[in-house]
């Protein structure tokens, strides 16, 4: 069974470096991020977007206008036939990215000869993730990123900015642990509550990373490629 979609963009700049993409959101996702941007693609039975024949079908009408194909979520690497549904994307000539928090190991095994471009969360330090961010799994996550580094796959280590989640001085010691491992590419992405959410922290306190000149310009220096994305 192929991949279950909750969303598709058809056409991005921005979600697949240095391509024209599409986006395609799986519907699903183990964990519980307070500040999840998707809330409405967490759960696995909500009511998919568009049958897969029908992406497979819109994907054959964009063949010569995009050049590359991210899955996205929800979460991929919770879906169990992922690899069918990339090796199906590939094969059409299209590049392949993911977008992904970690959440299985043998998955994403799996799937790495067929990735082009991975963008892998790391939301706090691993030493808080299972407090912090429900339903996660430090060890998991940190092997993806091992696994991720390891391959030399092109990749991008992103962290967004949610003052319950992560603090200004836990960041300087997530970049040390993330430069200690080989990280080349780091981005800070702004949080934007969801209107669903139930007491956000103050703008103050989600734009005061974006103010701390010092904190910003400390972790510049520590990555080949660093990147603020403000929302
Ligand atoms: S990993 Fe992404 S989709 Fe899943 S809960 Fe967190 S923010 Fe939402």
């Amino acid at each position: 069974m192929p991949v279950i979609i909750g969303g598709v963009e058809p056409f991005t700049t921005v979600d697949f470096p240095g391509r024209l993409a599409a986006v395609l959101f799986c519907l699903g996702c183990p964990l519980r991020c307070p500040y999840c941007h998707n809330p409405e693609l967490q759960d696995f039975k909500g009511k998919p977007f568009i049958p897969w024949e029908r992406f497979v079908e819109f994907l054959d009408s964009r063949k010569k206008l995009l050049d590359g194909i991210v899955f996205s979520g929800g979460e991929p690497l919770a879906q169990p036939d992922l690899y069918e549904s990339l090796k199906t994307v590939k094969d059409m000539g299209f590049s392949v990215g993911l977008h992904t928090s970690g959440v299985n190991v043998e998955r994403l095994k799996q799937v790495l000869p067929l990735l082009d471009w991975v963008g892998f969360d790391v939301k706090t330090l691993f030493e808080h993730y299972e407090r912090r961010i429900p339903h996660s799994h430090a060890e998991t996550v940190e092997k993806c990123l091992d696994l991720l580094i390891e391959s030399k796959i092109e990749m991008e280590v992103r962290t967004t900015l949610d003052p319950r989640i992560i603090s200004a001085s836990e960041l300087r010691h997530l970049a040390d642990i993330l430069t200690q491992k080989g990280v080349k590419t780091y981005a800070l992405q702004e949080y934007r509550p969801h209107p669903s959410e139930q007491n956000p922290p103050s703008s103050s306190e989600i734009t005061a990373f974006f103010s701390d000149l010092a904190l910003l310009s400390d972790l510049k220096k520590r990555f080949t490629h660093f990147i603020v994305r403000r929302a």
